[in-house]
């Protein structure tokens, strides 16, 4: 079995739609720009590798993601020393 990938903890690894409610034409999904502060950490593991899924997100990714999972799907582990 292949080990995830680590997280990048020098860039917040959501995507999010480029532009604003104003571009014209299909907006791209892009990858997050901001500075993660931690590192949401699947609860638990995916059925089909037995592997737990993790990603480095910013404070506003972070907020989207407990939006759309839920509180109980994953626990944020934090990065110390990445503040701008
Ligand atoms: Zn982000």
């Amino acid at each position: 079995m292949k080990d995830l990938d680590p997280a990048d903890v020098s860039q917040c690894q959501a995507t999010r739609l480029a532009g604003s409610f104003m571009t014209l034409g299909p907006r791209k999904q892009v990858r997050c720009s901001e500075v993660p502060t931690c590192v949401m950490l699947e609860n638990e593991p995916n059925p089909k590798d037995g592997q737990r899924g993790y990603m480095a997100l910013c404070p506003s990714c972070y907020v989207v993601f407990v939006q759309q999972m839920g509180a109980d799907h994953a626990h944020p582990i934090m990065i110390t020393g990445n503040q701008r």
